[in-house]
C-alpha cells in the first residue's frame, strides 16, 4: 500500500519505518525542514534502539522516503497517518493545532478517496473535528479513523512490530478493510485487531495511559509508606506482583513518571472529563503524588547535607525520562537539576543518549553550574554524592571501588533502586533509595 505518515517524531518515524519494512511504500512528511534534510542525508534525528538499521535498509530498498511536500504526499497516497505532536495547552487540554493543520492540508490537496488515520493521542471527539476541518476544503470522500499508538520509547520497534493489540475506531467499512490489511503483517501471531466506534478508540488510549500512571503513583505511595513503617518496597512489590490479578509489570517505585505521554495524557483526560462535568478524582491524585515524588530525592539529599548544598558538587547519572531513549520531555532529572542549582549546587551529569537534549534545555547554566560528560566515571571527579535518575543498564553494575576512589564522599542517592542496600553497606557507601531501609 502507499502510505504517508505526517509528523516524523518518535511515533511517526517508527511507524513509517515499520510500515515500510512490511513492504509498503511510505513517505514520511514533516514541516521541520532541518529534520527532513538530516533524514535525507542519512542522519537519524532520534535515538531508538534498532531504528537506524531498519530505516537504512528500507531507504536503500526504496520503500521509505522523506519530504516536506505535504501536497504531493496527500495526492500520491491513499492512506494518510497523522502522527504530529499534541502537547498540553495551558489549561491541560491537548493542543490540536498541529492535528488540525494536517487535516486542513488533507482537505486542500485530496484528489480522491483517502483514509486519514489519527495516530496522535487525541481527546474524544477529535475525529469529528478532523472530519469537519477536511470537509471545509474538499468534496472528496474521506474516511477518518482513530488508531491510537501504544509503543514505548526505548522499545518502540519491538512494540510496533509485535503489538499486544491494534485498536481501530471507524464507522467506514472500506476503511476498516484497509486498516486490517495494513496491520495484518504485525498481528500474525494472533494478537487482536480490535475494531470499535471512534470515540471508544480515542478514549482507550487515554484510559490505558491513565491506568499505567496510576500504577506508578500507587507504588510510589506504597514505597513512601514502606519507609515510614520499616518495610521494604522491593519485597512488597515482588509479593504483590506474583498475584496474577496484579501482575509484575509497571509496579516499580522511583522518582515519578515523566516523558511526553503520561503527564500530558493524564492532564488531558482530566480536562476532557471536566468538560463533561465529571471530576476524575483518582487521576487528580495520581498527578499530585507524581509531582511530589519528583522531589523525593531532594528531601533525602537535603536531610543528609543538613540543607546546605551551597558549593556542593553532585554527579547525576541519567537525564532521559527512562532508559534507551534520548528523550528528556518532562524527565524528573530536569526538576532535580533546577532544584539543586537553586540551592547553590553544581552538577556533573552523564547520560548515554540524552546529553545532546540537555545541552539545549540548559543553555543558561551549561558549562557553569551544569557540566555534561560523555563517560560515566568522568562525571564522578570530586563529587559530594552520586544521584541516579534513570535506570540505564550501564549504571546497574559499575565499579564501586572506582566510584569510591573518584568521589569526594561515598554517598549514593538512587532514584531507581538499582543497587542492593546490603552490598552498599559492606562497601561502606552511604546509600539512599526509594522505599527501602
Ligand atoms: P514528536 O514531537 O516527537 O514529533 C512530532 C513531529 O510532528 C515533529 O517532528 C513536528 O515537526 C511534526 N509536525 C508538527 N506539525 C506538523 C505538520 N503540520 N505537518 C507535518 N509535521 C508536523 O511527537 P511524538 O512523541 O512522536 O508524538 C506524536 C503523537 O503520538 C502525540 O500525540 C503523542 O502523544 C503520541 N504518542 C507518543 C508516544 C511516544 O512514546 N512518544 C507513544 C504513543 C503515542
Amino acid at each position: 500500500m502507499k502510505v504517508a505518515v505526517v509528523g516524523t517524531g518518535y511515533v511517526g518515524l517508527v511507524a513509517g519505518t515499520c510500515f515500510a519494512d512490511a513492504g509498503n511504500e511510505v513517505v514520511c512528511v514533516d514541516i521541520d525542514k532541518d529534520k527532513i534534510d538530516k533524514l535525507n542525508s542519512g542522519e537519524i534525528p532520534i535515538y531508538e534502539p534498532g531504528l537506524e538499521e531498519m530505516l537504512r535498509r528500507n531507504v536503500k530498498q526504496e520503500r521509505l522516503f522523506f519530504t516536506t511536500d505535504i501536497k504531493a504526499a496527500v495526492e500520491n497516497n491513499l492512506i494518510i497517518i497523522i502522527a504530529v505532536g499534541t502537547p498540553p495547552d495551558e489549561d491541560g487540554s491537548a493542543d490540536l493545532k498541529h492535528v488540525l493543520a494536517v487535516a486542513r492540508d488533507v482537505g486542500k490537496y485530496a484528489n480522491g478517496f483517502k483514509v486519514v488515520i489519527d495516530k496522535s493521542t487525541v481527546p474524544v471527539g477529535t475525529a469529528d473535528k478532523v472530519k469537519a476541518e477536511i470537509k471545509k476544503h474538499t468534496e472528496q470522500e474521506i474516511a477518518v479513523v482513530s488508531n491510537p499508538e501504544f509503543l514505548k520509547e526505548g522499545a518502540a520497534l519491538e512494540d510496533f512490530m509485535k503489538p499486544d493489540r491494534v485498536i481501530i475506531g471507524t464507522d467506514n467499512a472500506e476503511a476498516e478493510e484497509i486498516m486490517r490489511n495494513l496491520y495484518a503483517p504485525f498481528v500474525r501471531t494472533g494478537k487482536p485487531v480490535i475494531v470499535m466506534d471512534i470515540r471508544s478508540a480515542e478514549l482507550t488510549k487515554y484510559a490505558s495511559n491513565a491506568i499505567l500512571a496510576t500504577k506508578i503513583s500507587f507504588m510510589n505511595e506504597m514505597a513512601n509508606l514502606c519507609e515510614k513503617v520499616g518495610a521494604n518496597i522491593e519485597n512488597v512489590r515482588r509479593g504483590m506482583g506474583s498475584d496474577r490479578r496484579i501482575g509484575p509489570y509497571f509496579i516499580f517505585p522511583g522518582v515519578g513518571y515523566g516523558g511526553s505521554c503520561f503527564p500530558k495524557d493524564v492532564k488531558a483526560i482530566i480536562k476532557t472529563a471536566s468538560e463533561y462535568g465529571q471530576d476524575l478524582k483518582i487521576l487528580r491524585s495520581v498527578e499530585e503524588v507524581n509531582e511530589r515524588q519528583k522531589t523525593i530525592l531532594m528531601d533525602k539529599i537535603n536531610s543528609y547535607f543538613k540543607n546546605d548544598l551551597q558549593g556542593k558538587t553532585f554527579t547525576m547519572w541519567g537525564l532521559a525520562f527512562k532508559p534507551n531513549t534520548d528523550d528528556m520531555r518532562e524527565a524528573p532529572a530536569i526538576g532535580m537539576i533546577r532544584a539543586l542549582v537553586g540551592q547553590g549546587a553544581k552538577i556533573q551529569a552523564h547520560d548515554p543518549e540524552a546529553n545532546k537534549e540537555a545541552q539545549w534545555r540548559f543553555t543558561d547554566i551549561l558549562d557553569k553550574e551544569l557540566k555534561l560528560f560523555n563517560k560515566r566515571y568522568d562525571a564522578l571527579e570530586n563529587a559530594d554524592a552520586l544521584i541516579i535518575m534513570t535506570e540505564w543498564n550501564a549504571f546497574r553494575e559499575p565499579d564501586f571501588y572506582l566510584i569510591k576512589e573518584t568521589m569526594k564522599n561515598a554517598v549514593i542517592f538512587d532514584g531507581r533502586n538499582l543497587y542492593n542496600p546490603e552490598r552498599m553497606k559492606k562497601l561502606e557507601i552511604d546509600y539512599y533509595s526509594i522505599g527501602r531501609p
